[in-house]
C-alpha cells in the first residue's frame, strides 16, 4: 500500500465517493463529465493506495482512512528485516581497549559481545567504554565481560517483529539499538543476526517522506 499526494481530480474522485459512494466508476466519470477510461488510472490508485474499495457490481465507496491513517498502517507492517544493518561483535575476551579500536574502526555506537560459540553474552555501548577508560587500570588488561551490560538483560528483537514495537523498545529502556537475534541450534540462548538502531528508524522516517516503496 502507497501513501502518495493526490491530484487535485482524485482528491474529487474521493470526495465524489464519500458522498455518493457506492457509486461505479461511470457515474463518476458522467459526474466530472470524462471517460470512464481516463478515470480508470485514477481509480486504480485510489483503490491500491487505500483511500476507496472496490466490490465487483456494486462499484466503489470510501474506506474513510485519512492520509495519516494509512501512513500509521503502512508503518505497522513494516518489520526489522527491513530495516536493520551489520552486527558487530566482540568476543568477550576482548579488552577495552580492543572494544574501543573496533567501534571507531566501525562506525558504529553499539557492540555485542560473544561467547566463544557466537552465543550472545552482552552489549557494550558508547558511555559503557568511556566509564571503563574513566579508571586507573589499563584498557588492555580489562575484559569487556566486567563492563558489558549481560544476559538476560539485553533487550532483543527477532527479524518479523514489527519496527513500531523496536521503537517503542528504544524509548522505554533509552537505548540506541537491538541486537537481531535467533534462537541457537544448540542449547539455549541467542545469536546475533543483525543490528537495528535509531538511525535504521529514521532512514524510515525518510523514505516515507520520500513516499518510497517498502
Ligand atoms: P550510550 O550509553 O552510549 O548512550 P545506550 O543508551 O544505547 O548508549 O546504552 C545505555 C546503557 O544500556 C548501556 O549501559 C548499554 O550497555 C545498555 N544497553 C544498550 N543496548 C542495550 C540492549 N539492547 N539491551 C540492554 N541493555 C542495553
Amino acid at each position: 500500500m502507497e501513501t502518495i499526494e493526490l491530484t487535485n481530480r482524485q482528491e474529487h474522485i474521493v470526495e465524489i465517493v464519500k458522498q455518493n459512494g457506492p457509486i461505479t466508476g461511470e457515474q463518476i466519470a458522467e459526474r466530472l463529465s470524462l471517460t470512464r477510461a481516463t478515470l480508470r488510472p485514477d481509480l486504480a490508485i485510489l483503490t491500491m493506495a487505500g483511500y476507496l474499495d472496490a466490490r465487483p457490481r456494486v462499484g466503489y465507496f470510501y474506506t474513510g482512512k485519512t492520509g495519516t491513517e494509512l501512513l500509521g498502517e503502512k508503518v505497522k507492517n513494516i518489520t526489522v528485516r527491513h530495516y536493520q544493518s551489520r552486527p558487530i561483535v566482540v568476543q568477550e575476551s576482548s579488552s577495552v581497549y580492543d572494544a574501543i579500536c573496533t567501534m571507531f574502526l566501525e562506525d558504529v555506537g553499539t557492540l555485542f559481545v560473544t561467547d566463544k560459540q557466537t552465543t550472545l553474552v552482552g552489549v557494550l555501548s558508547r558511555k559503557d567504554l568511556l566509564r571503563a577508560s574513566l579508571g586507573k587500570q589499563a584498557l588492555e588488561s580489562i575484559p569487556v565481560s566486567i563492563i558489558m551490560t549481560r544476559m538476560p538483560n539485553i533487550t532483543v528483537c527477532k527479524e518479523d517483529d514489527l519496527i513500531i514495537e523496536v521503537a517503542k523498545k528504544l524509548i522505554n529502556k533509552q537505548i540506541d539499538g537491538l541486537p537481531i537475534v535467533q534462537d541457537v541450534d544448540y542449547g539455549s540462548g541467542y545469536e546475533v543476526i543483525g543490528r537495528i538502531t535509531k538511525t535504521n528508524i529514521t532512514s524510515l522516517l525518510v523514505d516515507l517522506a520520500n513516499e518510497e516503496t517498502i
